[in-house]
């Protein structure tokens, strides 16, 4: 079976909420919706304070190619355009609506019926290209990348498959498993979507073997198109990385920075992404909601819930039988790479695909020992670097090593953390080093 060739680690899996079928999470009373829910620029508000909407009305316009539009989820009146905290702890422009009611706006398909491509063969690549841009899609896999921008390569670059992410490697989550199982007929047609959108003939669904039901149904279902496969991979984290995923699918690795994954001729598009792609081509629906998996060891029901975008977290924690009492850290996303929230009162994005309730034991960190120089962190890193050479670096603020180092070629997947004996907190020191020599270099580009 297929996996990628460097590094890589095997934390415990702890995929509680696996099996357990979507559930429709509640209207929220009062929704909030950052205008930063994607990497690029901000969304800018176009409502105000008054302001009645509807499912599906634009709240904030994109800010620029590299953006995405933000669209109300709920219906009511706008409380707020202010400032609000949002889970990256930054207290950001969003608009806040008090919901009344659940009224849609009028163009959005609601029926279950599923649309194939080939019923509508008028939609051509630059058609689905900008229906995509419109419906606000953005890699929802975590990157929050705005997808239109992914769908159309460089100048020189040419797409020849596109492979679709359904590997879910953090341990705990389990959204876009539960998304497979419910939803294997859209997940393809949105993959053709991207396939036609990129002009490409061949499609692939990478797929970890801790979920044999997904690759039976998906395997069963894509049977009928004979372009796409689904690649069963053996399991190892961080395989859904887009460089370990594209190396473990088709044997291309990408090159060093600046190169880019398309480098390899391969454009990858998460699970969910492809979901909503159809969503938006075939319905007509902007991206106004998710599958977003909420677990813990102590966590009474630990769910899939497909819930509206602005949701406040500590309702969907309601919603699975409350905080428990041992509670420790609450992460947005998974352990590996998921952040600790200040707030549960902060509301879901386009980005957050789990919710991790930790209990004390678990929230405790294990007392940091000096590096023994084991190099395991070298070995695991699934890039290739020297992570504890980075985390020093970074230390001692020394950016010019960091960049000399290959910093910003770090993936944030905190295998290296994950494997320090000594529990150093290699990953802390990384994103430090790494955010700001990103800085370095975003500002000496612009002189
Ligand atoms: S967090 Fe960065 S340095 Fe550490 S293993 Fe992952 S890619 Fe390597
Ligand atoms: S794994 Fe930890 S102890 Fe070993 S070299 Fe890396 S930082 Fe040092």
């Amino acid at each position: 079976m297929k996996t990628f060739k460097i590094g890589g680690v095997h934390p415990e899996e702890n995929k509680l909420s696996a099996g357990q079928p979507i559930r429709e999470a509640q209207l929220p009373k009062q929704a909030i919706f950052s205008m930063f829910q994607h990497i690029g620029a901000p969304a800018n508000a176009v409502v105000k304070k008054g302001d009645q909407v509807k499912v599906g009305t634009l709240l904030g316009e994109a800010g620029g190619f590299v953006s995405a539009p933000i669209y109300s989820s709920v219906s009511g009146k706008v409380s707020k355009v202010d400032v609000a905290l949002d889970a990256s702890g930054l207290r950001r422009m969003a608009v806040t609506v008090d919901v009344e009611g659940d009224e849609w706006e009028e163009s959005i398909d609601r029926s279950k019926d599923l649309i194939r491509l080939s019923d509508r063969p008028e939609l051509d690549a630059k058609t689905i290209v900008e229906k995509i841009k419109t419906a606000g899609i953005v890699g929802m896999g975590g990157a929050t990348f705005p997808t239109h921008v992914k769908l159309c390569p460089p100048p020189g670059k040419v797409a020849e498959c596109v492979i679709v992410n359904a590997v879910e490697c953090e341990p705990y989550l389990t959204a876009d498993h539960s998304l497979m199982l419910a939803h294997p007929d859209e997940i393809l047609v949105g993959l053709q979507l991207v396939m036609k959108a990129v002009g490409v003939t061949k499609g692939y669904i990478g797929i970890e073997n801790n979920k044999p039901d997904a690759i039976q149904l998906m395997t069963e279902k894509a049977k009928q198109y004979p372009e796409i496969e689904v690649v069963p991979l053996k399991l190892k984290y961080p395989q859904g990385g887009e460089k370990q995923l594209i190396d473990a699918v088709i044997g291309r690795q990408v090159p060093a920075p600046p190169a880019l994954p398309i480098d390899t001729g391969a454009i990858v598009q998460n699970v969910g992404t492809c979901f909503a792609i159809y969503e938006a081509v075939m319905k007509n629906k902007p991206l106004i909601d998710r599958v977003i998996t909420v677990t813990g060891k102590s966590l009474k029901h630990p769910s899939n819930l497909l819930a509206r975008l602005g949701t406040p977290f500590s309702q969907l924690i309601d919603e699975c039988g409350g905080l428990p009492e041992d509670t420790g850290k609450v992460i947005g996303g998974g352990p590996m790479m998921g952040k600790a929230l200040l707030s549960l009162d902060v509301p879901m994005t386009k980005g957050s695909s789990g919710l991790l309730i930790m209990n004390d034991k678990e929230a405790k960190r294990a007392e940091v020992d000096p590096c023994i120089r084991c190099a395991k962190c070298v070995g695991a890193c699934p890039m290739g670097l020297e992570p504890y050479l980075l985390a020093k670096v970074s230390e001692l603020r020394d950016w010019d090593a960091a960049e000399q180092e290959d910093i910003t070629s770090c993936i944030e997947c905190g295998s290296c953390q994950f494997t320090c004996p000594s529990h150093r907190p290699l990953l802390d020191y990384i994103r430090l080093g790494k955010s700001t020599v990103m800085g370095i270099i975003r500002s000496r580009v612009a002189k």
